[in-house]
């Protein structure tokens, strides 16, 4: 089956089409500035091998988009199928499916009421992904369509991870809690190191640090997720890129009480925090080891900051359930830096966790624990489009 997988955000559309026979993408690419002047499509052909060609042509809504995409894909030259109808299916992404989505679904009339329901939590991200959707119903009315949402796989996490400690009516009426992001990205890497091992995953106690520019870990314990460092929003956990991660909330009161508004507080903790604002040097892990060691001190307080908190909660999250088989780095920091991942992990050898450097600096080695390592250290690419591909055809199929 070949599956379309679009990533609808509010000016731009990703998309990949993927072929499940044998797992390869067909082609992807990018449509930009939807709905401003300068639209653009970017088109890879990866099964011909050519290179990204990019077409300008105005469109004026998310439907242009997709026409666009399909116009792409069926076309003799830059394309990959000869019609529409080679589409199995639809993968779309939705960044928060609240408590109403513990698993990827269907899109039925319901689901998109439902969808209705979960828009104030994500006020940003949710719309383009439903206008993403409709423009894509309207165009293969008769091609079945599939959500994946960002928070479902941590659906999963029992109520004394994810209450926070408010008055319990606060939780009835707003349902303020944790959800937690990167879901399909955490379900991707552990369900890969569970096929890596070799083992049942319900044997598994596995901690997945997706490092990126928006970091997150998850303790996923017999495959389910049992708890992850993002919040209500993915403004907490461990520092990121210009993100704090978590901190005293009286913080914000205190800067609210020096005159600063929401909507400044919201920038400043999202937008001009993290790494980047701790050495004001980048929010780019490349950039900020570059100037740490060319002995800017900042840049090394950044760095340290942001290694010290992934070790905490690799030690909490090991201590929640109980133990812990296989740590798995994942995202582009995670998978690119070995002297962060070092970093990391070092000071972890009680707990068994050890890495051998020669792995660890060996680009696409997957295993780079030490040999006497009692627990596994894993770098695992992570496939967002993947895992929804994955999902879709499950989905789809039964
Ligand atoms: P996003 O969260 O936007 O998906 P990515 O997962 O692509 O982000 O990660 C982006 C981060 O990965 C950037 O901070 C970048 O510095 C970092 N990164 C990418 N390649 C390397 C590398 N070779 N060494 C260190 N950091 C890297």
């Amino acid at each position: 089956m070949k599956i379309l997988v679009i990533n609808a955000g509010s000016s731009s559309l990703k998309y990949q089409l993927i072929d499940m026979d044998n797992k390869s993408v067909m082609a992807k690419g990018l449509c930009e500035r939807i709905g401003i002047e300068g639209s653009n499509l970017q088109h890879t052909c990866v099964l011909k091998g050519l290179d990204k060609k990019k077409i300008e042509k105005p469109m004026k809504d998310h439907g242009d988009a997709i026409q666009m995409v399909i116009d792409a894909l069926v076309d003799p030259e830059i394309g990959v199928i000869s019609s529409m109808d080679e589409i199995g299916a639809v993968g779309h992404r939705v960044v928060h499916g609240a408590e109403e989505f513990t698993d990827s679904t269907i899109i039925t009339e319901a689901v998109m009421k439902a969808l209705d329901k979960c828009t104030p939590l994500a006020p940003l991200h949710n719309p383009p992904n439903i206008i993403g959707i409709n423009a894509c119903k309207k165009i293969m009315p008769d091609t079945p369509m599939v959500g994946v949402f960002d928070t479902a796989f941590h659906q999963t996490m029992p109520a004394k991870a994810f209450m926070y400690a408010l008055p319990y009516e606060i939780y009835e009426e707003d349902r303020i809690r944790k959800y937690g992001f990167h879901g399909t990205s955490h379900k991707y890497v552990s369900q890969q190191a569970v096929k890596f091992l070799g083992k049942d995953a319900k044997d598994l106690k596995i901690i997945t640090c997706h490092l990126g520019n928006g970091s997150s870990i998850s303790a996923v314990d017999g495959g389910r997720c049992v708890d992850t460092s993002m919040g209500f929003t993915p403004l907490d956990g461990v520092p990121m890129g210009t993100r704090t991660g978590s901190m005293d909330p009286a913080v914000m009161t205190f800067l609210m009480n020096k005159g600063m508004t929401a909507a400044e507080i919201d920038n400043l903790v999202n937008k001009k925090s993290g790494v980047a604002g701790v050495s004001g040097v980048s929010s780019d892990f490349r950039d900020l080891t570059a100037a740490a060691d060319d002995g800017n001190e900042r840049a090394r307080l950044a760095l340290d900051m942001f290694m010290y908190q992934v070790k905490k909660y690799i030690g909490a999250y090991a201590a929640a359930m109980g133990g812990v088989d296989a740590v798995v780095f994942t995202a582009g920091v995670g998978e690119n830096d070995a002297v962060t991942r070092k970093g990391i992990v070092s000071g972890l050898e009680f707990m068994g966790i050890k890495i051998d450097d020669a792995k660890n600096e060996t680009r696409g080695t997957i295993d780079i624990s030490a040999e006497d390592a009692t627990v596994k250290t894993l770098v695992i690419p992570t496939d967002e489009e993947m895992m929804i591909a994955i999902d879709t055809e499950r989905l789809v199929s039964e």
